[in-house]
């Protein structure tokens, strides 16, 4: 059996962390994991590198840029896959990131905990095992950023943190799990459509997520119109629909050339117009608003950021951000 390196990276989050003598979960100066025993496949070597050690609420585009950059030289550095630990707030954006930016055939697993090193329970552990498992697997080559928890993988383009707390917190509502672990076994249900990825050099765009509710006013669009924001996601109702007064709001800002691109606040399906009333998704459309088809809010607002770092405008970037 060919031998097979796989090239580890630890950022952080719980999976790095412990808890203390109160309960309380904090951040370990040393990597629990890098100690650890851990059980890998006989032909697997590690190469590990603690890239950060952050709570994944203090990561952002400018630590996933890092990332992409190192993973893009680990392309041509004989990895056969690639594992990243991460914590679980962020890293849904940190995998779509990726995935949306990375165009590499290697297995690239995120994975990460939602218990500490030292609770009951720890998952952990078995969830880098299972990470491992999957990463140095063939079958996982092409098929872009893999995100493995709770012996399941997911694709980054639709999996999501659905829980906050429990340990299956993992989940893809559009898709369904893309793949499962059993004891001996690491099977794929489906392949995903081909991904779009655009390469990126820099992330400095401010572009804020906004949620919409009954009664939204306008107001604080026409307000944030005056700052210097690169683009807005507004998690729109249902389908992608908006009050009237908030479709007043988007139209001012469209009026002031930032673009506008509507996701849905609903957890599951796609956002696509559908009502042609003031608000509702056709108006948005028509007066020049973007429908990201299929990801969540934080997802889109990466997307927008990659389009924009990609020079894309009007049609393209509407193109890029529509595409499955
Ligand atoms: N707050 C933690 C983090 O994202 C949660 C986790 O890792 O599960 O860093």
């Amino acid at each position: 059996m060919a031998n097979k390196k796989i090239l580890v990276l630890h950022t952080g989050g719980t999976i790095a962390m412990h808890q203390d003598g109160d309960g309380d979960v904090e951040t370990s100066e040393e990597n629990p994991l890098i100690q650890a025993i851990i059980k890998i496949p006989q032909n697997v070597t590690l190469q590990v590198e603690n890239i950060f050690n952050l709570p994944s609420e203090h990561i952002g585009p400018k630590h996933m840029l890092v990332l992409y950059q190192r993973l893009l030289k680990a392309n041509s550095e004989g990895f056969a896959g690639i594992v990243v630990t991460h914590g679980t707030d962020t890293l849904e954006e940190t995998a779509f990131f990726l995935d949306s930016t990375l165009d590499i055939e290697l297995p690239i697993v995120l994975t990460g905990a939602m218990r500490s090193a030292n609770e009951l329970g720890s998952d952990g552990l078995y969830n880098y095992e299972s990470a491992i498992r999957v990463a140095s697997d063939e079958q996982s080559s092409g098929r872009g950023v893999l995100v493995v928890l709770n012996d399941e993988i997911h694709a980054a383009r639709f999996v999501t943190k659905t829980h906050t707390t429990n340990i299956a917190t993992f989940g893809s509502p559009i898709s369904g799990v893309m793949g499962i672990l059993t004891k001996r076994q690491i099977i794929y249900l489906y392949n995903l459509p081909k991904r779009h990825v655009l390469p990126i050099h820099n992330v400095n765009r401010n572009i804020p997520v906004l949620k919409a509710y009954a009664g939204m006013d306008g107001q604080l669009l026409e307000l944030l119109a005056a700052t210097n924001i690169d683009g807005i996601i507004i998690e729109a109702l249902g389908a992608g629909n908006l009050s009237r007064e908030a479709a007043t709001g988007v139209s001012y800002l469209l009026s002031r050339h930032i673009p506008v691109v509507i996701v849905s606040r609903s957890f599951n399906g796609v956002a696509e117009p559908v009502y042609d009333y003031l608000g509702g998704g056709v108006q948005l459309e028509r007066a020049g608003a973007i429908f990201a088809t299929s990801i969540n809010g934080q997802k889109a607002r990466l997307k927008l950021l990659i389009g924009l770092d990609n020079h894309l405008i009007d049609e393209r970037l509407r193109k890029y951000l529509q595409t499955f």
